[in-house]
């Protein structure tokens, strides 16, 4: 099944796109090492859903908690809020980073994973699917790997973090107010975005963010 291992990859290609982690069928599994020293690393947001040229794009929310509903164009405006957790997966099969897009309740799968592994990047995981296409009830599973003579990974063999949120082409698009506002008349963000200094994200985090998620900037890799 292709399964590399961690110290043989030495000049893999990092994914500048943000590809997504997908496990299309029933039984489907897959070998990755979590992006994350502990489970509150992983990045959480509050998004919405919109609609851009007949494509689903996730743009940040601009309120945190307990601001008024004012202070989001689109929470204003009734677009339903989300809460996303969007893992990053170090793919042993082809040696890329992925985002894998789940809902809250992955963090127990990863709560539990923990308890044994921490950190979390250090021991392989075996992500499988229970569902198969199209199934509303899928439900997924991340077991350690059965064969204990792993090699352990480092940060440096698992290399970037793909930069989930900024302004454009990202998984998550960082919008000004006034875009979000000109998305609701008009059905797009208005002037391009990239003229726009991306100076204050207004990112909605759920997990407290030790250092502010800072340097939100326009490339879309980072160290971690
Ligand atoms: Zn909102």
């Amino acid at each position: 099944m292709g399964r590399i291992n961690v110290n043989e990859i030495d000049d893999y290609q990092i994914s500048n796109s943000g590809e997504f982690f997908q496990l299309k069928d029933d039984g489907d599994s897959k070998i990755v090492h979590i992006l994350a020293e502990t489970p509150d690393d992983i990045d959480a947001f509050v998004i919405h859903k919109v609609t851009i040229d007949g494509k689903q794009r996730n743009v940040c929310c601009l309120r945190k908690a307990g601001d008024p509903i004012d202070y989001c164009p689109l929470c204003a405006a009734g677009v339903k809020q989300d809460v996303r957790l969007f893992l990053q997966l170090y793919d042993t099969e082809d040696g890329k980073v992925k985002v894998w897009d789940r809902g809250k309740s992955i963090i127990k799968d990863v709560e539990t994973f923990f308890r044994r592994n921490n950190p979390l990047y250090k021991a392989p995981a075996e992500i499988i699917r229970k569902g198969a296409k199209g199934d509303q009830k899928t439900s997924y599973t991340i077991y350690p790997v059965a064969d204990k003579n792993y090699q352990e990974a480092t940060k440096d063999i698992l290399g970037y973090k793909v930069e989930v949120c900024a302004p454009d082409k990202a998984i998550i698009l960082d919008k000004t107010y006034e875009e979000l506002e000109s998305y609701l008349k008009s059905g797009n963000f208005g002037a391009v975005s990239g003229s726009v200094q991306p100076t204050q994200p207004q990112v909605s985090r759920v997990a407290t963010p030790q250092a502010p998620a800072s340097q939100k900037q326009q490339f879309t890799r980072r160290t971690w």
